[in-house]
């Protein structure tokens, strides 16, 4: 009615609205963005590529270009999911860890920079000519197992996860990426590689308190991969008692934890009779990542 009488209405039925540019259109949704997320430009302009099937270089090079409905209707729907807080990945469909570019689904966590730093650790305990057998455990997307799996070729690398559906993910980011010296394994934890043994043993466990308020966050990953009873510590103590009989010249295992886990975690190690503990801290300086041996009377 105020548009009526401000001589408006005409604009207030307009049914095209003025045509959006890609600038204006990742100034728009960065704008919005910046309530759930701390790279707001980042994720408007790689779910605008997304958008208009084009390569985020192509936003770069054409910021003038116009929008047609059809995407901008794909991008408001793409902005709703995201600000409802779900995870930048799950919407693309993939993400990328260690240079490569890995499919994610909501069975699977959506690895993140820290593990690259379980990768890191493993690669450099792993000469480049070595033929190991290696382990990956709770794999999900097979995030460390095909990054390692690709930088050191001659190793054969076993995964395991007891998610039949993040194990199908897995399987199509290895076939995906032609990575071949990788072999997987649906199952509980050691359970269906037990009678081998493995010179290296990686796994980024679910490690987070039950009642951590951090989860409200998480909640569009899958809680099995990310809660482990109410210390957060459940699975890191099977793993400490499991892999013990599976670790080949008494190891390394390398597991990612908490930045409050350290001692926790060298404790656990401890008890199960590991030794050597080391705490390695991440890129932000968090200690993230801890590596054991374990000296049995066969390895001495
Ligand atoms: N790194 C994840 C987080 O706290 C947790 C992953 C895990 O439990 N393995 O955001």
């Amino acid at each position: 009615m105020y548009a009526k009488l401000l001589g408006l209405d005409q604009y207030a039925y307009e049914p095209m609205s003025e045509p959006v540019s890609i600038e204006q259109a990742l100034v728009d949704a960065t704008t919005r963005l910046r309530e759930v997320s701390e790279s707001a430009r980042l994720d408007a302009e790689l779910l605008l590529a997304r958008c208009i099937d084009m390569p985020r270089s192509y936003l770069f090079a054409h910021p003038e270009d116009t929008l047609d409905e059809a995407a901008l209707g794909r991008l408001e729907r793409t902005l709703q999911r995201r600000v409802e807080g779900e995870p930048l990945a799950y919407i693309t469909g993939s993400k990328e860890f260690w240079s490569l570019e890995l499919i994610v689904s909501p069975a699977t966590l959506v690895p993140r920079p820290e593990t690259e730093l379980l990768v890191d650790i493993a690669l450099r305990e792993i000469p480049r000519e070595a033929d190991w057998a290696i382990l990956d455990l709770g794999t999900g997307s097979g995030a460390i197992a095909l990054a390692i799996a690709k930088e050191r070729q001659l190793c054969q690398v076993s995964a395991v996860d007891v998610s039949p559906e993040a194990l199908a993910v897995a399987r199509e980011n290895a076939n995906q990426l032609t990575i071949s010296n990788i072999s997987f394994f649906q199952g509980n934890w050691t359970e269906p590689v037990a009678d081998q043994k493995f010179k290296v043993i990686a796994s980024n466990p679910p490690y987070v308190a039950s009642g951590d308020a951090a989860l409200d966050a998480l909640r569009a990953e899958p809680a099995v991969a990310l809660t482990a009873g109410e210390d957060g510590l459940e699975s890191i103590a099977i793993l400490a008692r499991d892999c013990r009989t599976i670790i080949d010249d008494g190891g390394p295992l390398l597991l990612e934890h908490g930045a409050d886990q350290r001692d926790d975690v060298a404790e656990v190690l401890l008890s199960y009779g590991w030794d050597r503990i080391r705490c390695y801290d991440d890129y932000s300086g968090n200690p993230r990542v801890t590596r054991a041996y374990y000296s049995s009377s066969e390895t001495t």
